[in-house]
């Protein structure tokens, strides 16, 4: 099963040229291509049709500069919530200068069971959340300091939020969210109930499968909006050094 994975993705085309057209036939439908915080400030009444781009730069930094590129070239913009572990300071800067959104992709609660080996929901208590809550206080701060004004934030979904089975967010109410100094997180009730679609992309082992009920091509086809598209570039750039790469990493693996 693995094997037939790995040569999956070997054999895998970029889909970047997939994703640009499909930017393309939403600008031909009327649509404005805009990040998160310009719809929420700007477009959100019913005149405007808009196509929020939201990224989830996962584990793909390279993937997510090919992504920028492509929508600075149709004039768009968007939104890259960030992980500690793919932060890349060139390329957010120039996101910044060009009108990009650039947020944190945090995981917090994540990180803090895996350093102290918790495995068990049931050894996550208030403390614990609370002492999490102003971990994220300072780490929006360093984020700031290090890359500028931030106005929302979007959680991540990590292996071990699924093990434990409480989600990054949980940490929001364990403390005074103003605190935080965000308009909003991207998975906030009332930000999500004002989409009229919310598509996100798959991964590779699931045929790449848009998700959560239609695809941005029926969505815009039926004039919906705002719709909201998460993608992760980590399905849609296969370059050869990214291949040659999850390559020889796999091989250390099975080296040891
Ligand atoms: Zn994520």
């Amino acid at each position: 099963m693995k094997q037939l994975l790995i040569w999956k993705k070997l054999t895998q085309p970029t889909r970047l040229e997939e994703y640009y057209q499909l930017l393309e036939f939403a600008r031909d439908h009327g649509y404005m291509l805009t990040s998160l915080i310009d719809w929420y400030r700007h477009y959100r009444s019913k005149e405007h049709k808009v196509l929020i781009l939201r990224h989830d730069v996962d584990v793909d930094p390279v993937g997510a500069a090919k992504m920028y590129a492509l929508e600075k070239a149709l004039g768009a913009r968007a939104t890259y919530y960030f992980r500690w572990r793919t932060i890349d300071t060139n390329l957010m800067h120039k996101m910044r200068q060009d009108g990009f959104e650039v947020a944190l992709h945090y995981e917090t609660l994540a990180t803090y069971c895996k350093k102290q080996r918790i495995r068990k929901a049931a050894a996550i208590d208030a403390p614990i959340l609370r002492q999490c809550f102003s971990k994220l206080v300072d780490e929006i701060k360093i984020f700031r300091q290090r890359f500028g004004e931030m106005s929302t934030i979007a959680r991540h979904g990590d292996k071990r939020n699924r093990l434990l089975g409480i989600p990054n967010w949980v940490i929001l109410s364990h403390g005074d969210r103003n605190l935080l100094g965000i308009e909003f997180e991207a998975y906030d009730p009332e930000i999500q109930q004002q989409f009229e679609a919310y598509i996100s992309d798959s991964s590779i082992t699931k045929g790449f499968a848009w998700q959560y009920g239609t695809t941005p091509e029926e969505a815009i086809k039926n004039d919906l909006s705002p719709i909201c598209l998460l993608t992760h570039p980590e399905h849609w750039n296969f370059s050869l050094e990214k291949k040659l790469k999850s390559f020889v990493v796999d091989f250390c693996e099975r080296l040891g």
